[in-house]
């Protein structure tokens, strides 16, 4: 699927949630477009001397509510369409979580696994160098998104330091603790997510001891597996982009993280500890109570929808089921937690992160933990009422939720302002 249907897909969320509200039509016609993307080829020097050039985007998708807020996807098939739909995801989330922030994204078409660590830096670098006039703590603020980190965030705080002559470290997020970083950032959107899902288990009627399927074995599926199997719920299946493990008594979750710290896949633990093999396109269909994607997007769409078995999914991906997969889903009495509510603890700590970064003080792990509780519980509660209510499904609730504040927001501007040009 175009990286143009993504965003098309992501408009028609948006179309299923103004039917739910009385919103003004230039609301609608504001949120259809990016207000701004900008392209460019970045060139870099490869340890072998040669040059090698690869293509960047940044976009401020709308700075209605703030600056613009948004993570950096270094992928070979990140394309401009992606990064806008990602964009306009943001700025629903931002809006959901009732945070001061807009929606943007970036990305460069790169497959950082084929790169130096001195390769990546240079590209880290050059991206910066490229959008130092975009970003700023004021107008436009990135942070790590698929294939990024803690590491190269450090790299482009310290670029845009050089650029400016200041160290200026609430232009980025993510960052190592050294550099101003937020205790709690690294199992944010995990941690979030499972407080979600802990808040509404009365609700879903969730038992006590779940079945977990996982796609996706990165940032945000490794932590929430070690979160809810602290909790008392069993992982029984788990994939990555190069296959996919199960066990109906429960994987050893430390020896998959173990493989992946150690640059294995996760099938490199098959035979393992009871480990089973799986392929990884079963991963949906396994027999679970919950099913976590937390890879890409369009992983669930209408050739496969029909055979999840979970009642209840948590999005930690963005976009990971197409518009057709949901209505089979809801045929089916599945429970879908929408990326934009479920994935949020992520840029609700980036959030954190700006605010101590800005004030200069600095809070314990235990505040940030209450702090992002608090939120998910706030607006995870609000959207579940909304869903019942209206009798929607929560991703529309999730929509109408942030709709509503984009649109107030719009009008406050007035009708003459820039934002409405
Ligand atoms: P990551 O790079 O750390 O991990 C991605 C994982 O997905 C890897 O294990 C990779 O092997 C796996 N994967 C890739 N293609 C796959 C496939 N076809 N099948 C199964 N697995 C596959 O990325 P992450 O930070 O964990 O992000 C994962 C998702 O969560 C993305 O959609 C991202 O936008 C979203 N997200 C992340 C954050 C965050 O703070 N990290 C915040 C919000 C949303």
């Amino acid at each position: 699927m175009s990286g143009d249907d993504l965003l098309g897909q992501a408009h028609v969320r948006l179309d299923e949630a103004a039917q739910q509200l009385n919103v003004d039509h230039d609301v609608i016609e504001k949120l259809k477009y990016a207000r701004e993307t900008t392209q460019v080829r970045l060139m870099i020097r490869m340890d072998d001397g040669s040059r090698k050039s690869f293509l960047a985007w940044r976009c401020r998708y709308d700075d209605t509510r703030g600056p613009t807020k948004g993570g950096i996807r270094f992928h070979p098939d990140a394309s401009v369409g992606e990064v806008e739909a990602l964009a306009f995801w943001m700025t629903c989330k931002c809006a959901v979580m009732n945070l001061p922030y807009g929606g943007g994204k970036g990305a460069v078409q790169v497959d950082p696994r084929k790169l130096s660590k001195a390769e990546l830096e240079r590209l880290s670098r050059a991206y910066i160098q490229a959008f130092s006039r975009i970003i700023g703590p004021d107008r436009d603020i990135p942070a790590p998104d698929v294939y990024t980190n803690s590491m190269i965030m450090g790299w482009m705080a310290d670029e845009y330091a050089q650029i400016v002559g200041q160290a200026v470290p609430a232009v980025i997020t993510g960052k190592p603790i050294a550099l101003g970083g937020s205790l709690g950032r690294g199992d944010a959107t995990a941690r979030g997510g499972y407080y979600l899902v802990r808040h509404l288990a009365e609700n879903l009627g969730l038992g006590k001891s779940m079945r977990v399927a996982i796609q996706g074995f990165g940032n945000a599926g490794q932590h929430v597996a070690r979160l809810l199997v602290a909790d008392g719920h069993r992982i029984v299946a788990v994939s990555d982009s190069d296959g996919a493990v199960q066990s109906d008594v429960g994987l050893h979750v430390d020896m998959l993280i173990a493989a992946k710290e150690a640059g294995q896949p996760v099938a490199s633990t098959i035979g393992q500890g009871g480990h089973q093999s799986l392929s990884a396109h079963e991963l949906v269909g396994v027999d679970c109570d919950l099913l976590v994607p937390a890879a890409l997007e369009n992983m669930i769409d209408e050739t496969n929808a029909g055979t999840v078995r979970a009642k209840l999914v948590l999005e930690l991906a963005n976009g990971p089921i197409t518009p057709e997969g949901d209505t089979i889903l809801a045929r089916n009495g599945t429970v879908v937690l929408p990326d934009i509510l479920a994935n949020a603890g992520g840029v609700t700590v980036s959030y954190f992160e700006w605010v101590q970064n800005r004030q200069g003080f600095y809070w314990t792990l235990e505040e940030i933990h209450d702090r992002l509780r608090a939120i998910m519980e706030r607006e995870g509660g609000a959207i579940w009422s909304i869903s019942r209510e209206k009798n929607i499904t929560v991703r529309t609730a999730a929509y109408v939720h942030a709709l509503s504040r984009l649109a107030e927001a719009i009008e406050a501007h007035g009708t003459q302002s820039f934002f409405m040009s």
